[in-house]
């Protein structure tokens, strides 16, 4: 599977191909690309990803949502930012409607999650995170998107 980490506060220093173990920085939390604030997006899709993909391929592209959305929950964990971490925004958060002649015309579905460390409005000192999962993950890729600013891919399996 692909997890991807977006809006990051610079580029990721992972480079293509290398391996990350348990406790490796994967970055900074930031707010590039089309963020309202400083976040971490984070979706999963099937399969070792390397392309820039949006909402919508996910929405397209999801064959097992159950295994999708179990792998979320270990990486939903404390060990992730240091410290407790909250959701602002669930998987299946209806984001936001684009109204066209006083009507709404297409809803998008937020198949990731937001979250932030619960204490970011006291410290900054919480907002790198870490790869905490016990399996090995490989950088797929990592660069920059007009929608999710500096953002990593990074492939593992399950
Ligand atoms: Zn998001």
């Amino acid at each position: 599977m692909t997890i991807r980490f977006c809006h990051m506060d610079s580029p990721s220093l992972l480079q293509e191909g290398e391996i990350i173990s348990y406790g490796t920085k994967i970055g900074r939390m930031g707010n590039t690309g089309s963020s309202k604030g400083a976040h971490v997006h984070t979706d999963i899709v099937q399969g070792y990803k390397k392309d820039v993909y949006h909402l919508k391929d996910i929405m397209n592209n999801i064959t097992d949502l159950e295994s999708v959305c179990r792998q979320f929950y270990y990486f939903l964990q404390d060990d992730f930012f240091n410290t407790p971490l909250f959701v602002t925004s669930h998987f299946g958060t209806i984001d936001y409607g684009k109204y066209r002649n006083g009507k709404v015309s297409e809803w998008k579905f937020h198949p990731a999650y937001d979250i932030v460390p619960e204490n970011r409005h006291l410290t900054k000192a919480n907002f790198d995170f870490y790869w905490n999962r016990s399996v090995n993950g490989v950088c797929l890729k990592s660069g920059f998107d007009r929608d999710y600013g500096n953002y990593v891919n990074i492939g593992f399996e399950v």
